[in-house]
């Protein structure tokens, strides 16, 4: 193997979504960089996360030339099913967010997509790279110092970018520069399964039942994807097959006698709930971006949208050519993020705790979640301000 690059202009620390779109737009704008990532591409590729696509996420993956397999397999939804109360109401984007579409494409596609781009003709992807040490952030050399392959190395940059997510050494460093973590974790989690069966839904059906939380999404025309709330101290053992299928089924229905179709289980894994926000999301010439600065409950369907919105946005401020405007540029990219990701968790926050079931919750406060589901079904202003704020127009037009 040949000895890694020792300099570039941008160090990237981190291969999933955030890292690998920055690596992606700064190739395309001509920019020398380097992605290092302390996994092997095979566990890279097969993370199971998030599947929901935002319309401003799916553009940038077309036009950084990741859109053709999206084209082919993934399913683009219209709207979305809120259930509750023995009812079930269609929020339609078409006639409510200027027939904007999702799109449900897995981010295991995602990351192999781009990393396949990457080793075709991207700057250095580098596997099982481990940076361990970032240093001279303040001074015109920063560096990385990273062990691969049993020895140490170092790069050289002009600039860090920390896309390492929530457990990296880009959030431990701004944390020990003084930087505030505001962290909220919710008393459910979510149970998920990965099931062989065609979806019973062609939407994202959203369910609040009597017994709590669940949602049915999807992979492909042949998987399905389901979670339902269950208390966060789960273990995944706990449940049997046929016990989540009742769950899932009586959860989805609602009240309205609505069949799930079941089959083999092949995932089982209990998904925390918390919403973590840090600031700055700069110190010195390192920056932050995606889950290394902030943290949804998967609710919202935010997290990988947010990632991909600050790789696009660091890009931009990356790119000012005169050194003096590209640090105000930069300052300006680490505040407006923070003021978008504080906005995005107040989203995913209302929908979090309208949808679920809190152990604290009394009659008073269920009738009163139950009156926010009646208003987007019933006020198409409301339902209006609702589907904006899910497919990210909204913030799109604060931006
Ligand atoms: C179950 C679940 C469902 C979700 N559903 C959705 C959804 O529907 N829609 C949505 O938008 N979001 C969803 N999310 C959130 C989404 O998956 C994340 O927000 C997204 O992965 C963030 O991307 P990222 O690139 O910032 O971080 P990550 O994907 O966490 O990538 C960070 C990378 O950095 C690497 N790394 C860490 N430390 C180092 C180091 N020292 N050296 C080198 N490399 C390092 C890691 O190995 C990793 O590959 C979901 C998340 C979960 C868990």
């Amino acid at each position: 193997m040949s000895a890694p690059p020792q300099a570039t202009t941008v160090g990237v620390i981190g291969a999933g979504p955030a890292g690998l779109a920055l690596a992606r737009l700064l190739r395309l704008a001509g920019v020398d960089c380097v992605l290092l990532e302390r996994r092997d591409r095979a566990y890279v590729e097969q993370r199971q996360r998030a599947g929901t696509l935002e319309p401003a996420t799916i553009d940038l993956l077309r036009r950084i030339g990741a859109g053709e397999r999206l084209d082919r397999e993934a399913l683009f939804l219209d709207g979305i099913e809120l259930r509750f109360a023995g009812r079930g109401h269609f929020v339609d984007f078409a006639a409510l967010a200027d027939g904007a579409r999702l799109a449900v494409y897995p981010q295991t596609k995602i990351v192999q997509d781009l990393v396949a781009l990457q080793t075709q003709d991207g700057p250095p992807l580098l596997f099982e790279a481990d940076v361990h040490t970032v240093s001279d952030l303040d001074g015109s050399r920063p560096t990385l110092g990273f062990r691969m392959a049993g020895r140490d190395h170092t790069l050289r940059c002009q600039y860090i970018v920390a896309c390492d997510g929530a457990y990296g050494i880009g959030r431990r460093t701004v944390l020990a520069a003084g930087g505030h973590l505001q962290e909220h974790t919710y008393p459910y989690a979510w149970y998920g399964i990965l099931a062989d069966v065609a979806p019973s839904t062609d939407t994202l059906l959203y369910a609040r039942s009597d017994h709590g939380f669940a949602l049915h999404s999807m992979r492909s025309p042949t998987v399905s994807r389901l979670y339902f709330q269950v208390p966060a101290d789960h273990v995944p053992e706990q449940w049997a097959d046929e016990a989540i299928w009742d769950e899932l089924a009586r959860r989805l229905a609602a009240g309205t006698g609505w069949k799930l179709e079941r089959g083999p289980i092949t995932a089982k894994s209990v998904i925390g709930m918390s919403s973590e926000l840090l600031a700055p999301m700069r110190v010195g010439r390192m920056l932050l971006a995606g889950d290394a600065a902030h943290v949804m409950p998967p609710t919202g369907a935010k997290g990988l949208n947010l990632a991909v919105a600050d790789a696009n946005a660091l890009c931009q401020a990356l790119l000012v050519s005169e050194p003096a405007d590209r640090e105000r540029a930069l300052d300006q990219y680490a505040q407006q993020r923070v003021l978008q990701a504080r906005r995005v968790e107040r989203f995913s926050r209302f929908m979090t705790r309208t949808m679920h079931i809190a152990p604290e919750d009394d009659a008073e406060t269920a009738a009163r979640r139950l009156g926010v589901l009646e208003r987007i079904a019933g006020s198409p202003e409301t339902a209006q301000l609702f589907a904006r704020e899910y497919v990210g127009r909204s913030r799109a037009e604060a931006a």
